[in-house]
């Protein structure tokens, strides 16, 4: 319920606008957030993959008002990709559709799509576009067909577990080769269209993980789940999957000793890094998605 609620306020512009104008809430989204600048989003990366890890860099923002902005993310990103080209920050970046004007104009994200897909490819650079509410999962998955149409291979989309739908999904985008992205899903979404239980979700995550690990190309399993890490890792074994063909993800700042003891045991980790200054979002559904997050919140709070 808490959590239903926290995503909802996840999608709140007035809170946003009080939320980010306040210096202890701006501190405290630096648990989860690399910076505002894109600057300390390079140096947070060069960090992470000092230590085993690869990044996946995320200018966080989403739903633009309108076509100006959406060419202004598009322009944003090409510096990212620039400064990890620049910097050899290994391993890609992460987009949502929606913040280069997916939700409006689907052909004209397309085109700003190829542009940074072409310019992500020549830097070797992975491009995963995020799987936002349910809403725009169609044209997300169109999208990455599309693009590997015009030859742009590199680009993959994260799935999730709680849709019903995921799995069929996952067999449509195994035949055309794209590597995706497994993750559970951080939106609140209908019954009639969704897993609502835990277990559910979790259940559907090992199936899907399965059929990857059997037909996927380089799958991206995004989790801090100990339980399903592991049995990811069996199941790897068992279908005689090298680690070099698939890799674990996480979220910056969350689970670090998880993500310690995946580097030590020889599993491949990428470290999902979001920055700028469009936090609130993904702060609020970080917070929603464990109820200790909101006491570590309100303690931080008290003065
Ligand atoms: C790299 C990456 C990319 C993602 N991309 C997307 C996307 O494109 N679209 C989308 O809908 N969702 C995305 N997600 C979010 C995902 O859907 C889940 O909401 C989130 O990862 C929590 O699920 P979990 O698998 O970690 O399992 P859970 O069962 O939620 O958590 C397992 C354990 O992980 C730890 N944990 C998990 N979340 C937190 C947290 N916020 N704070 C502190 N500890 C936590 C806790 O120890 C918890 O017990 C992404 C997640 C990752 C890791």
């Amino acid at each position: 319920m808490v959590s239903k609620i926290l995503v909802r306020a996840s999608e709140s512009d007035r809170l946003q606008e009080l939320a980010t104008q306040s210096r202890v809430t701006g501190r405290i989204s630096r648990r989860f957030i690399a910076g505002e600048a894109l600057e300390e989003a390079t140096e947070v990366a060069r960090e992470l993959i000092a230590t085993g890890r690869t990044v996946s860099l995320d200018l966080v923002g989403e739903k633009v008002r309108d076509a100006a902005d959406a060419d202004a993310a598009a322009a944003d990103y090409l510096a990212v990709i620039q400064a990890m080209s620049t910097g050899q920050l290994t391993s890609g970046i992460s987009i949502k559709p929606s913040q280069l004007g997916a939700s409006d104009d689907v052909d004209a994200a397309h085109h700003r799509l190829t542009l940074l897909a072409a310019r992500a490819g020549e830097a070797g650079l992975h491009l995963t576009l995020d799987m936002e509410d349910a809403t725009t999962v169609d044209h997300t998955i169109e999208l990455v067909e599309a693009l590997h149409g015009d030859g742009h291979t590199h680009v993959g989309c994260a799935v999730q577990t709680a849709l019903f739908r995921t799995a069929d999904d996952i067999d449509r985008l195994n035949e055309l080769g794209a590597s995706l992205r497994l993750c559970k899903g951080a939106y609140a979404e209908a019954a009639d269209i969704s897993h609502q239980r835990r277990e559910d979700i979790d259940e559907a995550y090992h199936r899907c993980a399965r059929r990857l690990l059997e037909a996927g190309t380089y799958p991206r399993f995004a989790t801090h789940d100990h339980r399903l890490i592991g049995a990811i890792r069996r199941d790897a074994r068992e279908l005689g999957r090298a680690t070099d063909s698939y890799e674990f993800q996480m979220l910056y700042g969350i689970r670090p000793d998880v993500q310690d003891r995946l580097i030590e045991i020889g599993e491949h980790l990428c470290v999902y890094v979001p920055y700028g200054v469009a936090w609130y979002p993904y702060f609020v559904r970080r917070l929603a998605e464990r109820p200790a997050n909101l006491v570590f919140f309100a303690r931080a709070l008290l003065p």
